[in-house]
C-alpha cells in the first residue's frame, strides 16, 4: 500500500511507501527534484537497522524493471510506532533520510512521503495532495 501525492497545478508526483513487486522504496530530492531508489534486502519491506542503499536510477533496456545504482550514500533505518499485526507487536520501519544529504545537490531535502497540503516542491505555487494506491 502507498500513496501518491500530486501537485493540483503542475505535472509533479511522487509514490510513496513500499512497492512490493520492485521491492524497493523511493525517495525524491525537494530542492534538485532527482527521484532516488531504496532498495530493501526482502521485497516485503525493510527491517528495523536495515543499512538502506540511497541509488540513482539508471536507463534500463528492459521496461518495468527498475535499475539502478548505488551513488555510495546509505542510511540504518529505525524504529517508528508500534502496531498489532495478528497477535503480534510490530514496529514501523522510519526512514531517517533527512539527516542524509542528497547524492545529488548535497542538500538535506530528501522525503520519503509528503504531507496532504504540502508546497510543491516542483512549482512552488501548487499543493501536493494525497491518495492511496494498493501496489
Ligand atoms: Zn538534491
Ligand atoms: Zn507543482
Amino acid at each position: 500500500m502507498g500513496q501518491e501525492a500530486s501537485c493540483n497545478k503542475c505535472s509533479f508526483s511522487f509514490l510513496g511507501g513500499h512497492d512490493h513487486h520492485t521491492g524497493i522504496s523511493e525517495c525524491v530530492c525537494t530542492s534538485c527534484l532527482t527521484y532516488f531508489a531504496l532498495p530493501t534486502a526482502s521485497v516485503w519491506g525493510p527491517e528495523v537497522g536495515e543499512r538502506i542503499q540511497i541509488c540513482r536510477y539508471a536507463k534500463s533496456k528492459k521496461k518495468h524493471i527498475p535499475n539502478y545504482k548505488k551513488t555510495g550514500s546509505s542510511f540504518i533505518t529505525t524504529k517508528g510506532e508500534e502496531f498489532a499485526f495478528g497477535d503480534q507487536i510490530r514496529h514501523m520501519v522510519e526512514y531517517p533520510i533527512e539527516e542524509i544529504p542528497c547524492p545529488e545537490c548535497n542538500e538535506k531535502s530528501l522525503k520519503v512521503g509528503f504531507e496532504e497540503g504540502d508546497n510543491c516542491p516542483k512549482c512552488s505555487k501548487g499543493k501536493v495532495s494525497l491518495s492511496a494506491i494498493i501496489f
